[in-house]
C-alpha cells in the first residue's frame, strides 16, 4: 500500500500548490514581536528572541493546520518560505553574500545558529542600518508593493553557506517544500557592490554563489524534504542591463549543476509575467516542474503545448492560474476549460498541476475575517484562503475530472454573474461620461499662455518655496481621527480638531517664512485610502493587511465598482486653510495612477477605463477647489512609475492610459490655476518624458540624496516647465544646514534657467517631528532668501 503512494509522491510534483503565503499573521503577530524585538534592551533580548520565536512556530503551525485542511494535502503541496523580515534579506545571510560593512555581522551569522538572539539581531542590523553604516537598499518587487532588500555584490563577496532559518522551519515539516529565490533572480537584483569596477555585473559571480546554494540545498535535502522550490521570476522582466541570451545561458548552467546535484526535486517558479524562452532552457536542465503564470503572463500556445511534451515527459508543467496579485474570486469554468484544452495538446506523459501565479504574500489572509463588508461584495472576494480552496477545486477537476467539482463551478459561475448584475459595477450615468471623453479634455491651454496668467494671479518671489504637502502627523491627530472613527468623538469635536491643526499649521508655515502654504493633510490617514473612503466604487477592509517591508504593513482600499464622488472631498479643509492666510495656498489631491497603485482593482473592465472614471472624479474635484478660491493644486503621483510593466513593449500603452489620466483629472484647470504634481523618487530616467508628457506647471521630485544628480537629464530633454527638486531629505530627522541647502539650489539653479526652480523638501512631512521641521524650513527659507540676494547682485 505505502510503496507505490510514497514513489508516487515523492517524483511527481503536487497536483495543488500554492507559490507562497503571507507571513505576517492574520492579525500582525510577526509584526508586534518584531517590534518588540527591536525594541528590547540588551538584557531581555533572549527573553525577546524567544517570544519572537514563539510567534513565528505558532504560525508555521496554524499555516500548516490551515492550509493542509483548506486542501494541500499532498506531499510538498505546502510551501516553506516564511522569513523573519524579507526573502532576500534571508539568502543575503545563508548565502554569507553581506557587504563588506557588515563584517562583523557576518561573523556573528558564521558562528551562531540562525535561531540564536545574536543572529536575528545581526539579520535585522543588515536590514535596517546602525549608526552611519546604511541599510542594505529597499526596493519594489518586481511590479507588486512589496519591497526587497537589495544585495550589494562585488568581486570581494565571499559565498559560504552560513546556515538558515528555513532549515529550523522544514526539520519540523519535512513534508514542506522549501522556497528558495533562485541564483539568477538573486544575482539580477542585486546591484554592484561600491567598490565594485565600472563595468562589473553580480551575474558574472554566478558560478560562485552557485556552489553555496548547493550546500544550501544539500543542507535541506538531508532534513528529507523532497521537492524544493526556486524562484525565478527576474526571467520574466526584460528590464536588466545584460542581454537575454546571457540570461538564458545563465540559467542553464544554473540549474544543470544545482538540479543535478539535488536529491529532492526542483521546481522553478516563473511568477509575475511570461518567460516562454526560459521554459524551454530550464528543459534542457534535469529541473522536474516547471511553474508558468498565466494571469499576468499567458497561457501556452499550441505549438508551445507540442513542443513541451517532447521536452518536458515525465516532469511537471504546473499552472499558476489562480491570481496571487488581486483579490477577486477567479473565474474557475475558465481556467478548467483552459486546463482541460492544454491537457489535450500536450502528451499525457507531461503532468499537469495547479497553482497560483504568485505567491498569496501580496493579498490578505481570509475574507471570513471581513464581518462587516456587504455580504454581496464579500462573496466576491477572494484572500489567500479562498485561493487556496480554489486552486484545491481545479486541482481536483484535473485529478477526476470535471463531473468532480461540477457543483463548485456552479456555484462560482452564480457569484460571477451576480457580480456582473450588480447594479455599482455598471453605472450608466458613470459610463456615458467616459463615453463622452475626447482628446480635448485632455489639454490645456499652452504652458507659456498658462505661465503668464499664473504669474499674474500668483505674483510669487523668484524661487518660490513650498512643501510637498503633510505635515507632522502628531499623536493628538491620530487619536482624534481614531476616536471619530470608534464614533467615541463628535464629527463636529472632529473637525473642530481638524481646524485647529490646521490653523496651527498655516501660523507655523507663515512664521517661517514659506510663500505657497499647505493646509497640512492632517485628516488624512492615508493619501490613498482617505479618497477611497470618500469616493463610491470602493471599500476599506479591517483585516485586509499586506506587507510592504519588515514589519510594515497596508491596508489596500479595494475598488469594485464605477467610481463617483457624493460631494467635495477636500475643498471644506483646503478652503478653511485659504482662509486664514493671506499666502498662495495650495490644494492637494492623489492622483488616478497612485490611487490604483496602491488600491486592488477590479479586473473586469480595462485599467485604462478606471483610470478615467478616477480622473473625471478629480477633475470635479479640482473644479470646486478653483472655485473656492484655491488658485494652486498638486496632485500627487509619486507612484507612476510602479506600474510601469515589466516587459518593455508593454510600456507606451501603460504611457498612454496613466498619463491620459493624470491629463483628464487635471485638463479642466482654468489657466491661471497651476497645476503641481509630485513623484516620490530621483532616477526616473524612464520616465522623464511621461512626465513632461504630464504637464504639469510645476513637478517635485526627490533629489537631496543624490544632490541633484538627474537634473542635467532633465535640463537635455528640453524641459521648459518648472521644477521643485527636493532639498532635504526627510528620510532622516538630520537639520541640514543653510550652506547645505544653499549648495543644493546653486546646483539646482545650474543645471536649469533659475525661473524654472522652486525650492521644496524631497517629499511630505508627516513622519517628521515638528522641532526638526521647523528648524529645516526656516533654513530653507533662509537659503532661499541668499540665493535670491546672490542672483539679484550677478544679475546687476
Ligand atoms: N502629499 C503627500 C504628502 O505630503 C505626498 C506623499 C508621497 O509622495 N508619498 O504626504
Ligand atoms: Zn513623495
Amino acid at each position: 500500500m505505502k510503496g507505490p503512494s510514497l514513489t508516487m509522491s515523492t517524483t511527481t510534483f503536487p497536483t495543488a500548490s500554492i507559490l507562497g503565503y503571507p507571513r505576517i499573521g492574520e492579525h500582525r503577530e510577526l509584526k508586534f514581536a518584531l517590534e518588540k524585538f527591536w525594541k528590547s534592551s540588551p538584557e531581555d533580548r533572549d527573553s525577546y528572541a524567544a517570544e519572537l520565536h514563539n510567534t513565528a512556530d505558532a504560525l508555521s503551525k496554524k499555516r500548516n493546520d490551515t492550509l493542509s485542511s483548506l486542501g494541500l494535502d499532498q506531499e510538498a503541496s505546502i510551501p516553506e518560505d516564511f522569513c523573519y523580515y524579507d526573502q532576500i534579506l534571508d539568502l543575503v545571510c545563508a548565502l554569507g553574500a553581506t557587504p563588506d560593512r557588515f563584517a562583523a555581522e557576518r561573523d556573528i551569522l558564521a558562528h551562531h545558529s540562525p535561531e540564536s538572539a545574536e543572529a536575528l539581531a545581526a539579520q535585522f542590523t543588515i536590514a535596517r542600518g546602525e549608526g552611519d553604516r546604511a541599510a542594505l537598499g529597499l526596493t519594489k518587487w518586481f511590479d507588486s508593493n512589496y519591497h526587497y532588500l537589495v544585495p550589494e555584490i562585488g568581486p570581494e563577496t565571499q559565498f559560504e553557506f552560513l546556515g538558515s532559518q528555513r532549515l529550523a522551519g522544514v526539520e519540523h515539516y519535512p513534508h514542506m517544500r522549501p522556497v528558495l529565490v533562485g541564483p539568477v533572480t538573486f544575482l539580477l537584483l542585486s546591484r554592484a557592490s561600491e567598490s565594485a569596477p565600472d563595468d562589473f555585473h553580480p551575474l558574472s559571480r554566478l558560478d560562485d554563489v552557485l556552489g553555496a546554494y548547493e550546500d544550501y540545498i544539500a543542507a535541506l535535502s538531508s532534513v528529507g524534504v523532497s521537492w524544493i522550490q526556486c524562484d525565478e521570476p527576474a526571467l520574466v522582466s526584460d528590464r536588466w542591463s545584460i542581454p537575454r541570451k546571457d540570461i538564458l545561458a545563465a540559467v542553464k548552467r544554473a540549474y544543470q549543476g544545482l538540479a543535478a546535484t539535488a536529491k529532492p526535486r526542483l521546481v522553478v517558479a516563473l511568477s509575475y509575467g511570461h518567460a516562454a524562452d526560459a521554459v524551454d532552457v530550464l528543459a534542457e536542465t534535469p529541473v522536474a516542474a516547471v511553474h508558468i503564470d498565466t494571469v499576468r503572463g499567458r497561457w501556452p500556445s499550441a505549438e508551445e503545448a507540442q513542443r513541451w511534451s517532447q521536452s518536458w515527459r515525465d516532469r511537471t508543467l504546473v499552472i499558476g492560474a489562480v491570481s496571487g496579485r488581486n483579490i477577486w474570486r477567479a473565474d474557475l469554468s475558465g481556467i478548467f476549460n483552459n486546463l482541460e484544452h492544454l491537457k489535450e495538446n500536450l502528451h499525457e506523459d507531461v503532468h499537469l498541476a495547479v497553482s497560483t501565479s504568485t505567491s498569496l504574500q501580496h493579498v490578505p489572509y481570509d475574507v471570513s475575517l471581513e464581518t462587516s463588508l456587504d455580504p454581496d461584495i464579500r462573496s466576491w472576494l477572494a484572500f489567500a484562503h479562498q485561493k487556496v480552496e480554489e486552486v484545491a477545486i481545479l486541482a481536483r477537476g484535473l485529478n477526476e475530472g470535471k463531473a468532480a467539482i461540477a457543483s463548485q463551478l456552479e456555484e462560482n459561475q452564480a457569484i460571477l454573474a451576480a457580480r456582473r448584475a450588480h447594479p455599482g459595477v455598471h453605472r450608466a450615468d458613470i459610463r456615458q461620461r467616459t463615453a463622452a471623453i475626447n482628446e480635448a479634455d485632455r489639454h490645456r491651454a499652452p504652458y507659456p499662455e498658462r505661465l503668464a496668467a499664473q504669474e499674474k494671479a500668483l505674483n510669487l518671489p523668484p524661487l518660490p518655496t513650498t512643501t510637498i504637502g503633510s505635515f507632522p502627523q502628531t499623536s493628538d491627530i491620530r487619536q482624534a481621527r481614531a476616536a471619530h472613527r470608534r464614533g467615541d468623538l463628535s464629527t463636529e469635536d472632529y473637525k473642530a480638531a481638524m481646524r485647529k491643526e490646521i490653523h496651527h499649521v498655516i501660523r507655523a508655515q507663515e512664521e517661517v517664512g514659506l510663500d505657497v502654504l499647505v493646509h497640512g493633510e492632517a485628516e488624512r490617514n492615508d493619501m490613498v485610502q482617505y479618497f477611497a473612503e470618500h469616493f463610491d466604487g470602493f471599500l476599506t477592509t479591517t483585516h485586509g493587511w499586506v506587507q510592504s517591508y519588515g514589519s510594515r504593513c497596508t491596508r489596500p482600499s479595494i475598488l469594485w465598482g464605477d467610481v463617483s464622488r457624493p460631494a467635495p472631498v477636500t475643498v471644506e479643509w483646503s478652503g478653511y486653510a485659504a482662509s486664514l492666510t493671506d499666502h498662495v495656498l495650495k490644494g492637494m489631491l492623489t492622483g488616478p495612477v497612485t490611487i490604483m497603485a496602491w488600491s486592488f482593482v477590479r479586473e473586469d473592465i480595462p485599467w485604462s477605463e478606471v483610470a478615467d472614471q478616477l480622473g473625471l472624479v478629480l477633475r470635479d474635484e479640482i473644479k470646486d477647489l478653483e472655485e473656492a478660491g484655491v488658485g494652486v493644486i498638486q496632485v500627487d503621483e509619486p507612484a507612476i512609475r510602479e506600474l510601469l510593466p515589466l516587459r518593455s513593449s508593454e510600456e507606451g500603452e501603460y504611457l498612454r492610459w496613466s498619463v491620459g489620466a493624470f491629463r483628464l483629472a487635471t485638463g479642466g484647470a482654468r489657466p491661471e490655476t497651476s497645476i503641481h504634481t509630485h513623484l516620490c523618487y530621483s532616477d526616473f530616467a524612464t520616465v522623464v518624458d511621461a512626465i513632461d508628457r504630464l504637464d504639469a506647471d510645476v513637478t517635485s521630485i526627490e533629489a537631496s540624496r543624490s544632490k541633484m544628480a538627474v537634473l542635467p537629464a532633465i535640463a537635455e530633454q528640453g524641459f521648459e516647465r518648472q521644477l521643485g527638486p527636493g532639498v532635504w531629505d526627510i528620510h532622516s530627522p538630520r537639520v541640514p544646514s543653510v550652506a547645505e541647502i544653499g549648495g543644493l539650489i546653486r546646483r539646482a539653479t545650474h543645471a536649469l534657467d533659475p525661473r524654472q526652480v522652486w525650492v521644496n523638501p524631497d517629499c511630505g512631512l508627516k513622519t517628521r517631528g515638528w522641532e526638526e521641521t521647523t528648524a529645516t524650513l526656516k533654513n530653507l527659507v533662509e537659503a532661499t532668501r541668499l540665493a535670491r540676494q546672490a542672483s539679484s547682485t550677478n544679475s546687476r
